[in-house]
C-alpha cells in the first residue's frame, strides 16, 4: 500500500491543519469557562453556516444521531410522516421513523432521479402528513435537491419539515430560516471540515412546539434537555476536542465565505464530470451544475467498480467511495466537498484513468486531467 494517503469521498472529508492542531490542543473541561466561550462561539459559527436564527443542538454523535433525534422529538406512533425518497438516505429516515412508530408514507424515486415539488404537493394533498423528510444531498447518488422548492410545498400543506442536510451544508446554498425549514440536521465530517463526531439540529418555534407534544422516549437526544442546558453549554460531556475543531474550521468557511465556497463546489463539481466524460465513462449524478457535492460515475462494462476501489487505494493510497447496495459493482463516487481543490480532482482522475486502462477498460488517456482543469477555469471565471 503507498504511504502516502488520499481521501477523496464524501465523508469523511480531508481536514485542514488547523482544524488538526486544535483538536490535539490540552483537554479543557466542559463546565470551564473556556469551554463555554468555545462552545457559544462554534454554536454562533453554525448559525451563521445554517443561514438561521433559530436553536441550533450539537449532539456528541454521527449524522444519523442527529437525524434520530429529530425523529424522537417530532414522531409520535401513529403520526403521519412522508419521507421523499430518492437513494439510500431517504430509505434509511423511512426506515427510522418506521421505528418510532410513525406512520410512514414513501414517495419514492428511482436512485438517481430528482424530487420534484408538485409530486410533493400532490402526495400531500391525497395523504396529508404533518411531518415531511428531505434529503437535500443524497451521497449515495449525487442528487441535490431543490429543497427550497420541496419545503415550498410542504409548508403550504401545514406540514413541519426536516431535512438531511448532512452532505450539503456548506457545500451548496441552504437557507434555513428563508426557505422555512423547521430542521436541519448535519454533521461535522463532511463539507464542515471537522472530524467525524458531531452532529447537529437546528430547531424551529414550531419543532419545539410539536416536541412538546411528542410521546416517543428520548433520554440522551431529548432536546428539551439540550434547551435548558444552554446556560452551562450542554447537558452532557460533548466531544470536546471535536467542538474545538469545528469552530476552527466554520472560522475558515466564513473566512473564505459562503458563497465563494459554494461557488468552488460547484466548480469543482463541474471539473469532476467534465474530466470523467472526456476520458469516455457514463455520469450516474446529474450532469448539471446542481451535483456539486459528490460526482458519481459509472464503470464501463466489464469493469468492476468493487475491483476500482480497491486498486485504486492499495495501488495508489486514494480511496474514492463506492456504489451503495445494487450499485456496488457499477458505480464509484468521488467527493468533492470541504477543503478540496481542483488538484484533488485532477488526482482522483488521472489515478481512475490508468486503473481502468489496465483492467482492460476502453479509457481515452491523457485528457481527463486537461478537460477538468479547463472546465474548472471556465467555472471560476466565466468568459
Ligand atoms: C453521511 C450522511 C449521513 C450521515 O451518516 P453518518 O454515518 O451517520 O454520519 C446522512 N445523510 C447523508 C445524505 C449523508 O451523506
Amino acid at each position: 500500500m503507498a504511504a502516502k494517503r488520499y481521501l477523496l469521498t464524501p465523508g469523511p472529508t480531508p481536514v485542514p491543519p488547523e482544524v488538526l492542531a486544535a483538536t490535539a490542543a490540552p483537554m479543557i473541561h466542559h463546565r470551564g469557562p473556556d469551554f463555554k466561550a468555545l462552545y457559544a462561539r462554534a454554536v454562533d459559527r453554525l448559525k451563521q453556516v445554517c443561514r438561521t436564527d433559530n436553536d441550533v443542538l450539537l449532539f456528541t454523535s454521527s449524522g444519523t444521531g442527529g437525524f434520530e433525534s429529530a425523529v424522537a422529538n417530532l414522531v409520535s406512533p401513529g403520526d403521519a410522516v412522508l419521507c421523499v425518497s430518492h437513494g439510500e438516505f431517504g430509505e434509511r429516515w423511512a426506515a427510522l421513523a418506521g421505528v418510532y412508530g410513525a406512520d410512514v408514507r414513501r414517495l419514492a424515486y428511482e436512485w438517481g432521479e430528482i424530487p420534484r415539488a408538485e409530486d410533493l404537493a400532490r402526495a400531500l394533498a391525497d395523504d396529508p402528513a404533518g411531518l415531511v423528510l428531505l434529503v437535500h444531498s443524497e451521497t449515495s447518488t449525487g442528487v441535490v435537491s431543490d429543497v427550497e422548492a420541496l419545503a415550498a410545498v410542504a409548508c403550504d400543506a401545514g406540514a413541519l419539515v426536516v431535512v438531511d442536510a448532512v452532505s450539503s451544508l456548506g457545500a451548496v446554498p441552504l437557507e434555513t430560516d428563508a426557505w422555512g425549514i423547521d430542521v436541519v440536521v448535519s454533521g461535522s465530517q463532511k463539507a464542515l471540515m471537522a472530524p467525524p463526531g458531531l452532529a447537529l439540529a437546528t430547531v424551529s418555534e414550531p419543532a419545539w412546539e410539536r416536541c412538546e407534544r411528542t410521546t416517543s422516549p428520548r433520554f440522551y437526544y431529548d432536546w428539551r434537555r439540550y434547551r435548558r442546558a444552554v446556560e452551562a453549554g450542554t447537558p452532557f460531556t460533548p466531544a470536546v476536542a471535536t467542538v474545538a475543531g469545528l469552530d476552527v474550521a466554520l472560522g475558515l468557511i466564513l473566512e473564505e465565505g459562503l458563497e465563494t465556497a459554494f461557488a468552488r463546489h460547484a466548480a469543482l463539481g463541474r471539473a469532476c464530470r467534465e474530466g470523467a466524460k472526456a476520458m469516455g465513462l457514463e455520469l450516474f449524478s446529474p450532469d448539471d451544475e446542481s451535483a456539486a457535492v459528490v460526482t458519481a460515475i459509472l464503470t464501463p462494462d466489464g469493469a468492476n467498480a468493487k475491483e476500482l476501489v480497491l486498486s485504486l487505494r492499495e495501488r495508489f493510497g486514494i480511496t474514492v467511495a463506492g456504489g451503495h447496495g445494487d450499485m456496488a459493482t457499477r458505480l464509484f463516487r468521488i467527493g468533492h466537498i470541504g477543503w478540496f481543490d481542483v488538484f484533488d480532482i485532477t488526482t482522483a482522475l488521472a489515478a481512475v484513468e490508468l486503473v481502468l486502462s489496465d483492467m482492460g477498460a476502453p479509457i481515452e488517456r491523457g485528457v481527463a486531467v486537461t478537460r477538468a482543469l479547463e472546465a474548472y477555469a471556465e467555472a471560476v471565471a466565466p468568459a
